[in-house]
């Protein structure tokens, strides 16, 4: 696939590429052209350019388009999901979510047009005042491979609405469905330029978006040690950030919890996306009069989950996204072994066999008894490791949650609502789930604290990330 640029399908004059692999196969589905700063520049005169109209027109009419690509997003969401899992790997049935997902957020965005373009205010005999929200003009956006196609409508839908017009770079191993969406969006009747994708590396045409003088504000969701390198960056042009970074977020288990369902949580929680999910559930921490009977149901849920090519009707859990994702979850899971950080209960190596050959497969893996010094707890692990930890009561098990620099998302498992209120005040999380995990609908604001970063995105409130209000004031 080709870049697009102006609402053209590009490719740069000196055609270097990048391969897209399968990650269950291992084989080269597609190539996309490896973009250069060149390339990332004409993006931005394009965005510019169609700035000027897209800005003028009214919230309603960027919405109807949002409403449009919706309706083509659904009707194509099987071969958007496919696309999907063969360049991701992720399970059919989650990328189809996912792709929904995409439509659900556009449907938002369009359904709140009217309500987001300002307010009026009485002052009485002082005057009135008309404050509107205005865009801030070219913003950039940086996704990561996790959540492609998600993470994309959570900054092109309230970017767009705001009445920006936007250059966004994919992942490499991920930029098929993202260039897919844009393409589906200008046959909405989006017009030329207001969305661009750039494709390359993020040292060439990430480093290229953050530093360009023309745009106003970027938009990054991926490590924390690439987001420290966009803020260094930025810092010169006193540019505006949105960022989205790691997380750890733990999920506690209090001794009145429903532990079926807790552990239905838990797999989920973690082994979606074969664990490779910002809110995945990153650490466990279970009450101790409940520990041994929910491990016992864990591990036999874990070791049953069906782990295969994400396109087969019976699969769990699909491949890790790249072979180096892979060998890093191994390498943190060798070191445990080494140290005895703990107590492998099932998993715990790279799957290997006739239906594994080529792909970066690796047995989803659970650890109890992990020593609260090991990486497994005191790092970001993206992919299929759950540790797990025992508390004695409510204030040990916030302790354990606080323990890492990370501040995402939190669950508690509990009937209690004052353990629920003193999870919820106490815990470092820009959610706190109850009895759930994972679950970010469109509506609601997202993002974290500490290291995970402080922007949010989704709901009504990321409009204003992307917009300034404006006063008018009129003194009668
Ligand atoms: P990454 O930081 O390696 O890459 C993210 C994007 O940044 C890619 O498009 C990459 O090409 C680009 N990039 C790389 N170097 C760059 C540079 N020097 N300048 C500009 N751009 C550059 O992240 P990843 O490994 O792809 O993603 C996984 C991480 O993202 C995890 O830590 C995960 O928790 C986090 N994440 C956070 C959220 C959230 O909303 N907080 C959501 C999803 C993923």
């Amino acid at each position: 696939m080709e870049m697009r640029i102006g609402g053209r399908e590009t490719v740069s004059p000196d055609e270097r590429w990048i391969d897209v692999l399968n990650p269950a196969t291992g084989e080269v589905i597609d190539r996309v052209p490896a973009g250069t700063a060149d390339d990332l520049a004409s993006a931005v005169e394009a965005a510019a350019e169609a700035g000027t109209g897209w800005k003028k027109r009214s919230m309603r009419d960027r919405g109807m388009i949002f409403f449009h690509a919706a309706a083509k997003v659904r009707e194509q969401h099987k071969a958007l999901g496919q696309l999907l899992t063969m360049e991701q790997g992720k399970p059919l049935r989650e990328a189809i979510d996912e792709v929904r997902g995409f439509a659900n957020i556009l449907e938002f965005y369009a359904g709140i047009s009217a309500q987001v373009g300002g307010e009026a205010v009485r002052l009485g005999t002082a005057g009135d005042c008309m404050v509107i929200r205005e865009p801030l003009g070219v913003c950039g956006a940086i996704i990561p491979w996790n959540m492609p196609v998600l993470i994309m409508g959570w900054k092109v839908g309230p970017a767009l609405l705001a009445g920006n017009t936007m250059v966004l770079k994919p992942a490499s191993s991920t930029p098929l469905t993202s260039l897919r969406l844009a393409q589906v969006l200008d046959e909405a009747g989006l017009p030329p330029g207001v969305l661009n994708v750039v494709t390359g590396s993020g040292e060439e045409v990430g480093e290229a978006l953050v530093t360009h003088p023309q745009i106003k504000k970027v938009s990054f969701t991926g490590n924390g040690l690439t987001g420290a390198r966009v803020r260094e960056l930025a810092a010169p042009g006193n540019k505006e950030l949105i960022l989205e970074l790691g997380g750890s977020d733990p999920m506690i288990v209090m001794d009145d919890a429903d532990i079926g369902k807790a552990v239905e949580g838990a797999v989920r929680g973690r082994f979606y996306n074969a664990g490779q999910t910002c809110t995945a559930v990153k650490r466990l921490i279970v009450h101790e009069k409940i520990a041994p009977a929910f491990t016992r149901l864990l591990k036999e849920r874990v070791s049953a989950l069906n782990v295969g090519n994400g396109l087969g009707p019976k699969t769990d859990m699909g491949p890790l996204v790249s072979a180096a994702q892979r060998d890093r979850i191994a390498g943190v899971v060798e070191t445990v072994r080494e140290q005895d950080d703990g107590k492998i209960v099932t998993g715990g190596c790279i799957l290997r066999g006739k239906a594994y050959e080529n792909g970066f497969f690796y047995h989803p893996t659970l650890v109890t008894d992990v020593a609260p010094t090991s990486s497994l707890v005191n790092e970001e692990i993206f992919g299929p490791v759950l540790p797990v930890m025992t508390v004695a009561n409510p204030d040990a098990a916030i302790a354990a949650a606080n323990a890492t620099p990370f501040g995402l998302g939190a669950s508690v498992w509990t009937k209690d609502l004052a353990t629920t209120k003193k999870v919820f005040d106490e815990v470092h999380a820009g959610i706190v789930w109850v009895n759930r995990h994972l679950t970010v609908p469109p509506e609601i604001p997202f993002g974290g604290t500490g290291e995970s970063g402080s922007s949010r995105e989704n709901g009504h409130h990321a409009v204003d990330q992307y917009s300034r209000t404006k006063t008018l004031f009129l003194g009668w």
